[in-house]
């Protein structure tokens, strides 16, 4: 049985629990970091996200900032909060090596994301409801998908302020009709939001999409300055940032850490790789640090004290034995 953990979930305001991330699954996110159009990269993870769950929880309506945390906290409990990037000085053109301690940025996330966005819109004497939150992943999902199809570019919707205002609504809700926007296809989102009344529509915008827009953008994730010529970095978490920043928490040095683990654990033993792909990179971790102390142990007991050490004068130059 693997390890769980309770997770806090902002949009719910309570706790869901969890089982850690495997190696096998920390490689399939790793595999899928590269990946241009997001969408292999965040249905892997979504299906981990829901496979990793131990009570049942309709997985698709996690926000993309409830998979935000939760992500976090996978990397964190599963390998380790340290994040070693290199990012190269657009100015000096210098590699700069940064380090991030995730668990920092979860505290200062806490203050600003914990809590839900849930809100209702509605105008004076007009006989609709809107129930507006974050995207939920599903959301998400479908709304990347029917660019890939259409051949559309991803920020399409950005640039028409009433498509990407249908990205935060959730429930319309008329008398006592209820309408699911999130199972509408997006042509059918986009029939029913041209018959909204703009005045309702400015005020998604206005009371709902910018204040949003506007706490994401004030959370800064990286604040450096290049060690060469003091040229700033900053990462803001903005919501178009945040799938970046997901592969930035495993896009750092652990691909290389994880696959040498990987090797010199099976390397040194004769240990089943089925059996490494159920436990932890922080297990891995541990099993080969073990071993690596083990094996400089049994090193040192094989040298008698009184030996003679051959090759301690070996790193004097050849003019320090011209003298003898
Ligand atoms: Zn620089």
């Amino acid at each position: 049985m693997r390890n769980t953990y309770l997770i806090w979930i902002p949009s719910l305001q309570r706790n869901i629990r969890f089982n850690e991330l495997t190696n096998e699954q920390y490689r399939i996110i790793l595999k899928n970091v590269d990946d241009d159009t997001h969408l292999d990269f965040l249905y892997n993870l979504n299906t981990i996200i829901e496979c990793n769950m131990v009570e049942s929880f309709d997985y698709k309506k996690f926000t993309i900032l409830d998979r935000f945390v939760i992500v976090l906290f996978f990397k964190i409990l599963s390998y380790n909060s340290l994040l070693d990037l290199v990012k190269e000085c657009e100015k000096c053109e210098k590699e700069v090596r940064i380090r991030i301690d995730l668990n920092t940025l979860l505290d200062n996330l806490g203050l600003t994301i914990d809590k839900s966005f849930k809100t209702v819109i509605a105008v004076d004497n007009y006989p609709l409801q809107i129930i507006c939150d974050i995207p939920t992943i599903e959301q998400e999902y479908e709304n990347l998908l029917y660019h890939q199809n259409n051949n559309l570019s991803n920020d399409t919707t950005d640039k028409n302020i009433e498509k990407y205002l249908f990205g935060y609504i959730r429930y319309i809700i008329s008398d006592s009709v209820v309408i699911d926007v999130d199972k509408l296809s997006i042509p059918e989102k986009t029939t029913i939001l041209e018959k909204i009344p703009i005045s309702l529509i400015l005020n998604i915008r206005d009371i709902f999409a910018e204040p949003l827009y506007a706490l994401f953008n004030q959370i800064v994730f990286l604040d450096l300055n290049c060690k060469e010529c003091g040229t700033k970095f900053e990462i803001k978490m903005g919501s178009d940032n945040m799938i970046y920043l997901l592969k930035m928490f495993f896009k750092d040095n652990t691909l290389d850490g994880l696959l040498s683990d990987y090797f010199n654990i099976t390397s040194i033993s004769h240990m089943d790789s089925s059996f490494l792909d159920k436990i932890t990179p922080k297990e891995t971790q541990m099993l080969v640090n073990f071993a690596k102390s083990t094996y400089k142990k049994s090193e040192k007991s094989e040298v008698p004290s009184n030996s003679i050490d051959l090759f301690a004068d070996a790193d004097k130059s050849p003019s320090e034995f011209a003298g003898f």
